[in-house]
C-alpha cells in the first residue's frame, strides 16, 4: 500500500514525499481511510507507531486554511507537544497550515498571538483550559484529536479534559489516541466520541514487533553489575534506562558516570530548562544513557534510541508497554531489556501474557565473551583503518629504536587496554536454573515463588551455562566505549 492510494490532497502528498515516508505504518493504513470518512475514531496506538501522522495527515488534508483555528490536538506533556506541532508543520506547511503550541510555564500574549494565525493548535491540557476559561481565546475547530489519552488520566487531567470539552462545538470529529486501553480510557471515550470506529491492533502488536525484548535473571545485589555488562556488552548509541524511584535515578547516574559513560538522569521535579537542554542533549549525542523514572520520560520523545532497560521490572503491563516504546521507533529495530531476580519471574509472565510478546530468557554474557568481543570489533576496526601520512612518520621515529614487530606490539597493547572490560567474571543465574525456578513459580503460585533455590548458584555456572545461554551473542561484534565511531565489526562474519 501507498500513500498515494488515499484520497490526500496533492500538497499533503508532497509533504509526506519530502518527509521521506515510503509506505505507511499499520495504524496510518487503518485510520487514514477512517478519518477522511469522517468517522469519529479510537485507536490504539502507542507512540512510535506514526501515530501523528495517522490523524495528522487526514484532517490536514480535509482543511480549508481559511485562517480560522481548524484543528484542536490535546496531549499530555509539553514535549510531546512541541513534538507533535514540529510533525504537523512539516505535513502542512505546503498547503499554508500553519501550527499553534501551547503549554503552560510561558507568557500567555505570544502564545494567543500564534493560536490566531494557526490552523491547528497543539496544546496540553492545563494552559488549554486557563486559557478557554478566562476568555482569553475561543475554540471552534472542526477536528479535536486526544494524544496518548491514557497518559494524560495517569496524569490526573480527566477533569481539564472534560471541562476543555463544555467549550468545543458539539458538531465536530473527535479522534482518541491510546497506548493501552483500561476503563477509564473506555469510559471518556464513550463520553465525548460519536458512534466512533475502532482501530486496534492485536493484541501482538501492542508492543511494536520492531522491538525484540529480554529479560535476564539476576540476583538483588548483582543489578549494578548486571546493567554495567550489559551495557558493555550491547554497546548502545543510545539507550534510556528506567528505575522505579527518583534516588535510584541518582545513584545510577553516579554509578555509571563513575564507570565513564555519558549519562544525565531525567527527573520529575528538574527545571522545564534544565529537562530541555538535558534532552537536547541526549537527542544530539553529547549524553549516550538517560536514566529515568516513568514519570520523568513522560512525553520524552528521541527517534533513535537502540535500547531500553528495565533496570526494575515496572509495576504494570501498561507501564511496560510505555517504557519499551521509547526504542524501535520509526521502523528502525530496538532492544528491550528487562533485569528480573528470581522472586520476580511470575510478574515478567504476567507481564509476557499482558503484553502478548514473546520474552526472551538470556544469560549475561561473561567479562571474556564481552573482551573477545571487543577484541574482534578491534581487529576488524584496525583492519578498516585507512593509513595516514602522519602515522608513517610516527613509525619511521619509532624504528630509530624499535624493531617493527615491538613497535605493532606495544600499540596493540595500548589501544587494547582502553577497552578491557571489567568487572566480576560471570553474573546472574543460568538458562537452566531460570527455567527451573519458572516451573516453581508457576507451580506454586501462592509462595513466594523460587527464593529458597536461587542459593545453589554454582552448580549452574560451568559451560553448561553457556552452551545453552546468549542467542544474540557476537551478533553485535561492536567495539567498547572507546570506539563508538569505529568499524563496528562489519567484516567479521
Ligand atoms: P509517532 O508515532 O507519530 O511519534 O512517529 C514516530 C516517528 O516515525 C516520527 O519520527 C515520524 O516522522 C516517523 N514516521 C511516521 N510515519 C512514518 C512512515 N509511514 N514511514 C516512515 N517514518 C514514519
Amino acid at each position: 500500500m501507498k500513500f498515494t492510494d488515499f484520497n490526500l490532497k496533492d500538497t499533503i502528498l508532497a509533504a509526506v514525499t519530502e518527509a521521506g515516508f515510503k509506505e505507511p505504518s499499520p495504524v496510518q493504513k487503518d485510520a487514514i481511510p477512517l478519518v477522511l470518512e469522517g468517522h469519529d475514531m479510537i485507536a490504539q496506538a502507542q507512540t512510535g507507531t506514526g501515530k501523528t501522522a495517522a490523524f495528522g495527515l487526514p484532517i490536514m488534508s480535509m482543511m480549508k486554511a481559511d485562517g480560522s483555528v481548524e484543528g484542536l490536538v490535546i496531549v499530555p506533556t509539553r514535549e510531546l507537544a512541541m513534538q507533535v506541532s514540529d510533525e504537523l508543520f512539516r505535513f502542512g506547511k505546503l498547503s499554508g497550515l500553519k501550527t499553534a503550541t501551547v503549554y503552560g510555564g510561558t507568557a500567555y500574549g505570544k502564545q494567543i498571538e500564534r493560536i490566531k494565525q494557526a490552523s491547528i493548535v497543539v496544546a496540553t491540557p492545563g494552559r488549554l483550559q486557563d486559557l478557554l476559561m478566562s476568555g482569553k481565546i475561543k475554540l471552534n475547530p472542526h477536528f479535536v484529536v486526544l494524544d496518548e489519552a491514557d497518559e494524560m488520566l495517569d496524569m490526573g487531567f480527566l477533569d481539564e479534559i472534560k471541562n476543555i470539552f463544555t467549550f468545543l462545538p458539539k458538531e465536530r470529529q473527535t479522534l482518541m489516541f491510546s497506548a493501552t486501553m483500561p476503563k477509564g480510557i473506555r469510559r471518556l471515550a464513550e463520553e465525548i466520541l460519536n458512534d466512533p470506529k475502532t482501530v486496534s491492533i492485536t493484541k501482538s502488536e501492542s508492543t511494536n514487533s520492531n522491538i525484540t525484548q529480554y529479560y535476564y535473571v539476576v540476583q538483588e545485589r548483582e543489578r549494578d553489575d548486571a546493567l554495567v555488562r550489559l551495557i558493555d556488552y550491547k554497546n548502545p548509541d543510545k539507550c534510556i534506562i528506567f528505575c522505579r524511584m527518583k534516588k535510584e535515578v541518582d545513584r545510577l547516574v553516579a554509578h555509571l558516570t563513575a564507570q565513564g559513560f555519558k549519562v544525565s538522569g531525567l527527573h520529575g521535579d528538574m527545571e522545564q530548562k534544565q529537562r530541555e537542554v538535558t534532552i537536547r542533549a541526549f537527542k544530539q549525542g553529547g549524553i549516550d544513557i538517560f536514566i529515568a523514572t516513568d514519570v520523568a520520560a513522560r512525553g520524552l520523545d528521541v527517534n533513535d534510541v537502540t535500547h531500553v532497560f528495565n533496570y526494575h521490572i515496572p509495576f504494570d503491563s501498561e507501564s511496560y508497554v510505555h517504557r519499551i516504546g521509547r526504542t524501535g521507533r520509526g521502523g528502525k529495530s530496538g532492544e528491550a531489556i528487562t533485569l528480573v531476580s528470581p522472586n520476580e519471574l511470575r510478574t515478567i509472565k504476567r507481564i509476557e501474557k499482558d503484553v502478548g510478546a514473546k520474552l526472551i530468557t538470556q544469560v549475561i554474557p561473561t567479562r571474556i565473551e564481552v573482551q573477545n568481543n571487543r577484541n574482534d570489533a578491534l581487529i576488524a576496526r584496525i583492519a578498516d583503518t585507512q593509513i595516514t601520512d602522519k602515522a608513517i612518520e610516527l613509525v619511521k621515529t619509532l624504528q630509530h629504536d624499535l624493531d617493527i614487530v615491538t613497535i605493532a606490539h606495544l600499540l596493540a597493547s595500548m589501544v587494547q587496554s582502553e577497552i578491557s572490560v571489567k568487572g566480576k567474571d560471570n553474573i546472574g543465574l543460568g538458562l537452566e536454573e531460570v527455567e527451573l525456578l519458572i516451573e516453581r513459580a508457576m507451580q506454586n503460585r501462592g509462595g513466594g515463588g523460587g527464593g529458597r533455590n536461587n542459593r545453589g548458584r554454582g552448580g549452574y555456572r560451568g559451560n553448561n551455562r553457556r552452551r545453552s545461554g546468549g542467542g544474540d551473542r557476537n551478533k553485535h561484534g561492536r567495539n567498547g566505549r572507546s570506539g563508538r565511531n569505529g568499524g563496528h565489526g562489519s567484516n567479521r562474519g
